[in-house]
């Protein structure tokens, strides 16, 4: 029997929301999608109108999905936004090459301006070089601190105030979870916040805290959007796995505990206090950080001296132990900023 969408009751129910349960018609789906996440964006006051936002993308669903939602939402509710697309290249072959290749289709098909920072540019290492030091084990840490700095870099560059990603509610409750199994309670206050400040003091957003990543790609597919599918190559990533394993049975069984568990970090943060590191300022390349040297300078610092662990683990005593000389030259450039 054809169902009739339970929102407008008129156009044939094509799908059932994710998020919801509900039976509805592709129309009525935009809508609510689109909506959803403009009132994310107006309840937590993401952006000021005049802002310059780099949208981080990296041609995969998220990242072009929201892409596309913030240009629609930016045009339809007049938030007089400046939108740009930041890309990070990891120097990965086989995989941010081709992924590249869709932002700048992306970049054709939304008409906005982007700006491409690589590892190589900034910190003379690619990550098929460093996975050939660190093996598949470690690779992910690196990874992981230098994009968080090239998009801050890029950024900078971009003279933008505001940078947004992709990360959707699946991803925070992921996070979550493996947050409370690690015991990691620093991390698992500031995981849940919508709105964090980067290492340069430009703010980060997460307009998709609250957007079901199966919506995300329903919405990327009857929009026929152009995005990229394949996973990272060098991605061994185990524990996220089972994370994101345990997360996908429970949302079998519940649909509503995605959102159950963001909801459960949010209010951990109200009771809880922690002790959060106090932010100075890297007195090698002069970013924030809550050490002496930021992790990037230390990472960098094992990988040029050939003792690519130095960075791992508890970075004030393996820089003490390596007399990490804080009056030493600068890795990176000027013209890495
Ligand atoms: Fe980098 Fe690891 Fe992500 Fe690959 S899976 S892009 S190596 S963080």
């Amino acid at each position: 029997m054809v169902k009739t969408c339970v929102i407008c009751d008129a156009a044939r129910a094509v799908l059932k929301r994710p998020k919801t349960g509900q039976q509805i018609c592709k129309e009525c789906f935009y809508h609510v999608f689109e909506t959803e996440i403009h009132h994310t964006i107006i309840d937590n006051h993401l952006f000021s109108r005049g802002d310059k936002v780099a949208i981080g993308a990296s041609g995969g669903k998220d990242s072009t999905v929201l892409a596309h939602v913030l240009k629609t939402l930016n045009g339809r509710y007049n938030y007089g936004l400046d939108l740009f697309l930041l890309s990070v290249d990891e120097g990965i072959t086989g995989y941010r090459d081709d992924s590249l290749e869709t932002v700048k289709r992306n970049q054709q098909q939304y008409d906005l301006p982007l700006k491409i920072v690589s590892y190589e540019e900034l910190y003379h290492w690619t990550m098929d070089e460093i996975v050939k030091e660190v093996g598949l084990k470690n690779n992910c840490t690196f990874c992981g601190v230098f994009r968080r700095q090239a998009l801050d870099r890029g950024a900078a560059m971009l003279d933008v105030d505001h940078i947004v990603t992709g990360h959707n509610a699946d991803d925070i409750a992921e996070t979550i979870l493996m947050n409370i199994l690690r015991g990691d309670t620093p991390r698992l206050q500031r995981c849940t916040e919508i709105v964090t400040t980067g290492e340069s003091l430009i703010r980060r957003s997460k307009p998709f805290k609250y957007t079901y990543e199966k919506e995300i790609v329903m919405y990327a597919y009857f929009k026929k959007l152009d995005y990229f599918s394949t996973e990272c190559t060098y991605s061994p990533n185990a524990y996220r796995g089972y994370a994101r394993t345990f997360l996908k049975d429970l949302e079998a069984i519940r649909p509503t505990a995605i959102l159950d568990i963001i909801q459960s970090g949010e209010a951990f943060q109200i009771k809880t206090e922690v002790k959060m590191p106090v932010q100075q300022t890297c007195v090698r390349c002069g970013y924030m950080s809550s050490n002496e040297l930021c992790k990037a300078c230390v990472l960098l610092e094992g990988l040029n001296r050939g003792l690519p662990k130095l960075g791992i683990g508890k970075t004030e005593r393996l820089r003490k132990q390596h007399n990490l000389q804080v009056s030493e030259k600068p890795v990176i450039t000027e013209t890495a900023w």
